[in-house]
């Protein structure tokens, strides 16, 4: 096999790729079925050189700077390789492969490369500096929007490094470039450590607890992998949802010790990867003036600063770590009368016992009444009809990137289209774990593109003929994904840079959280949850139960959650002079100090495996989530205040908030709905921590 980095990057398209021209299909669907790999990377290489020869134009121009011929020239810019990312990144997030890997490793630097000339081209800042002192200056004549876009570009353009001088910007793409391997190499160690984790077993009595279909699962996982038997594959975060039923103790060990020492050891070791990622940011923050890499992405965050995010953390701590310890008497106590001294294996094994002998909560009772498909239209889709008066039309002529993958036309309470909606549930190798939102084309007025948007799960596909049956988290996990579709669906904004969910990351989890809240509301409950052999609806009473039952498990849920918040700051609190040798014990101090270390309760993602934050997006930002959710606590009173699911109710929050993306100053779009500041008591009072 010949090198990649031999080959002359192409810098034109072959006549044939059908990424060359906007695609023909509906709203721009990108033409999957006569799509390769070979096409992606070549638009991938040609588009950055095609946007390079643009940016150069404009940078380069005799004219003087205005907003027209600089930023919106730059927002028009990059076109090809905008179809092309989109493209590849589903592709690699959904759909890996051996040789998609190859591509991956060769572009990753290259986009790092492309980034870092555009930000780094002092020529263009320049010219970006006077559009801005131009409106500082106000003197402009331009909307809001365009007003905030001058902002936004100056801001990015600083924070990459666009005021550092000569030496500074070598420097600066240096560890651009050093850092884009080192995540390609977390993400691609990980996809493969985990495949490698999953836990074989022979005998099928050491299954009890699991469902028929569960085992047959397991079967299934097993003989696509060669293998005889049954295999347990490994979900992304430390718990694995087949612990809370497996009887099997010894079974359950051997899941929970490959869940958390997955990419720890040997060729695959995470851990001097992360560490060198953690090294690098942090003298890459100290090049741009910040004293960590946690102030330097806070000061992009709703949050500002992060004594902001130290401030909320701290009121959660305690009470988390006392309700999650009075969780465990609990747990111990039920344990020790089976003999058994409680481990992190056993929790949520005996937690699952408390909600259903306590509770009456049985959750794997409660499957047969979660159909996919049913949960899907007659529930998400149920829901987001009421509110917003979205309907879906299945399009099973459009073709998606595999054919697990299904399509919907949208379209609005006039009947007038939206956008596309494509769905990829199950499960499969090659998939990265957890489930998201992407976008393959934006809504943009000065592009002219309507949403074409996608959401991706990890649901175990059920044996053939049989109906795919969600576990309640699966539910509202897909109601919570559903929400960023929601946001990237009802986008109407003028500039590409503000389009849907293109918000700061401490506020993106707001909608999606909001809208779990539909789940279990007894207008859309009713519409979905039928068991699907008898078609009788989930009671009433079970329904009242699991309400009741919310708050058994927070203590649990928020210090799993709040160690790995903690984790994430301490990794990016280190100075520039820092090098951890030994991440392990690094990992192991840092909930030390920061009074969330539990031994019966590991963090939610340990070191070796926090995808978010070493090779997602996340890095200093995984408090997001608990940021978002204040938001979210506060905006859901808000909606019950006033009458619940309705259009005037859906109509506000979409007009107000989610229509406007990036446009507006998000608090100030959390204002005009709720009308006041961000509260935290309804989130406290939701965790049972007030
Ligand atoms: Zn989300």
């Amino acid at each position: 096999m010949s090198t990649p980095a031999a080959e002359p990057a192409p810098t034109a398209l072959s006549a044939d790729n059908p990424l060359a021209e906007v695609s023909t299909l509906p709203h721009r669907l990108p033409p999957f079925t006569d799509l390769t790999l070979e096409h992606c990377r070549e638009a991938l290489l040609a588009g950055m050189a095609q946007q390079r020869a643009e940016v150069a134009a404009i940078a380069g121009s005799e004219a003087p700077a205005t907003f027209d011929n600089t930023v919106v020239a730059l927002e028009r810019s990059g076109a090809l390789l905008r179809r092309a990312q989109a493209v590849f990144y589903a592709l690699s997030s959904s759909n890996s492969s051996d040789r998609l890997r190859e591509i991956e490793r060769e572009v990753a630097p290259l986009s790092a490369a492309h980034a870092d000339a555009l930000r780094l081209d002092p020529q263009l800042f320049a010219r970006i500096d006077a559009v801005h002192d131009q409106v500082q200056a106000g003197d402009h004549g331009l909307d809001p929007e365009a007003v905030r876009l001058v902002e936004r570009y100056h801001l990015d353009f600083v924070l990459s490094g666009a005021r550092l001088d000569e030496a500074g910007r070598d420097r600066l793409r240096e560890l651009n470039q050093q850092l884009s391997r080192l995540s390609t190499t977390f993400g691609q160690n990980l996809v493969v450590a985990t495949e490698a984790a999953a836990v074989l077993v022979t005998d099928r009595a050491q299954l009890a607890g699991l469902s028929d279909a569960e085992v047959e699962a397991a079967g299934v996982a097993a003989t696509e992998r060669g293998r005889e038997g049954y295999l347990l594959t490994l979900v992304l975060p430390s718990g694995q949802p087949a612990m809370a039923k497996l009887h099997d103790r010894e079974l359950r060990r051997r899941l929970h010790e490959a869940s958390v020492t997955r990419a720890s050891a040997g060729e695959h070791d995470n851990g001097p990867v992360a560490a060198e990622i953690a090294h690098l940011r942090a003298v890459r923050a100290r090049l741009l003036g910040f004293d960590t890499h946690a102030d330097l992405v806070a000061a992009d965050q709703t949050a500002g600063t992060s004594a902001a995010v130290d401030e909320l953390l701290a009121t959660l701590v305690t009470p988390a770590v006392r309700n999650a310890r009075a969780e465990g008497e609990v747990l111990a106590e039920l344990a020790e009368a089976d003999g058994v001294e409680l481990a992190a294996w056993d929790w949520a094994y005996y937690s699952e016992q408390v909600r259903r002998d306590r509770y009456a909560v049985d959750t794997t009772a409660l499957r047969p009444f979660f159909e996919l498909d049913r949960v899907l239209v007659d529930g998400v889709f149920h829901a987001a009809r009421l509110l917003y008066g979205y309907t879906f039309t299945p399009r099973p002529d459009l073709p998606g990137y595999h054919p697990d993958v299904r399509v919907w036309e949208v379209s609005d309470a006039a009947g007038e289209p939206v956008g596309l909606y494509l769905g990829d549930f199950f499960a499969r190798d090659g998939k990265r774990g957890g489930a998201w939102m992407s976008s393959f084309v934006s809504q943009s007025r000065l592009l002219g593109t309507v949403p074409v948007v996608f959401n991706v799960m990890n649901v175990t596909r059920a044996a053939a003929g049989q109906p795919t049956l969600l576990t309640l988290d699966e539910v509202t996990t897909l109601f919570h994904e559903f929400g960023h579709t929601l946001h990237g669906l009802s986008s109407s904004v003028t500039y590409p840079r503000f389009s849907g969910t293109s918000v700061p990351r401490d506020f993106v989890e707001f909608p999606s959280q909001v809208n779990e809240m539909w789940a279990l509301w007894p207008e859309v409950l009713d519409h979905y949850a039928r068991h699907t052999g008898t078609g009788e609806p989930l009671g009433r009473e079970v329904v009242a139960a699991i309400e009741a039952a919310a708050l058994w498990g927070e203590g649990h849920a928020t210090l799993e959650y709040l160690a790995a918040t903690l984790l994430d700051q301490a990794w990016h609190r280190i100075g520039p002079d820092t090098v951890v040798e030994d991440p392990q014990a690094f990992e192991a101090a840092a909930l030390e100090a920061a009074g969330v270390a539990y031994d019966l309760v590991p963090p939610r993602y340990r070191t070796t495996y926090f995808q978010h934050v070493f090779s997602g997006g996340y890095a200093a930002g995984y408090y997001s989530y608990i940021w978002s959710e204040v938001l979210d606590a506060d905006t859901v009173e808000w909606f019950k205040a006033n009458g619940g699911l309705t259009r005037a109710n859906g109509d506000a929050f979409r007009d107000k908030l989610l229509s406007r993306g990036g446009s507006v100053d998000p608090i100030g779009a959390f204002r005009d709905v709720v009308g006041h500041d961000p509260d935290p008591a309804p989130l406290l009072a939701r965790r049972g921590l007030g």
